[in-house]
């Protein structure tokens, strides 16, 4: 029997399993001189064993997930703004 991926103690349980979507590749454009085409990677689905109780934990934080969200995007623009504003003063 598998176990839960999440706490690797409990026995999955098959109804609880997840389905983690791995993002697919940037949809892009790509031009080869003459020929032009697009490339798309579909994103794949990977289940992933979970027991009940991960499933809970799991239930209750998409509860709260909205702000975590917001959070994070934050932190990104602010890592994203120091990279941009160290490069520009090395450039003067
Ligand atoms: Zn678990």
């Amino acid at each position: 029997m598998e176990t839960c991926f999440f706490c690797e103690t409990r026995p999955a349980d098959p109804p609880s399993a997840v389905e983690v979507q791995l993002r697919g590749e940037k949809l892009g454009t790509r031009k080869t001189g003459f020929k032009q085409y697009t490339t798309t990677y579909e994103g794949r689905r990977v289940p992933v064993p979970r027991c009940s109780a991960c499933a809970e934990i799991h239930r209750k934080q998409r509860r709260s997930a909205g702000t975590s969200t917001v959070l994070g995007t934050v932190g990104v623009l602010v890592i994203l703004g120091g990279f941009y504003m160290g490069g520009w003063a090395k450039s003067r």
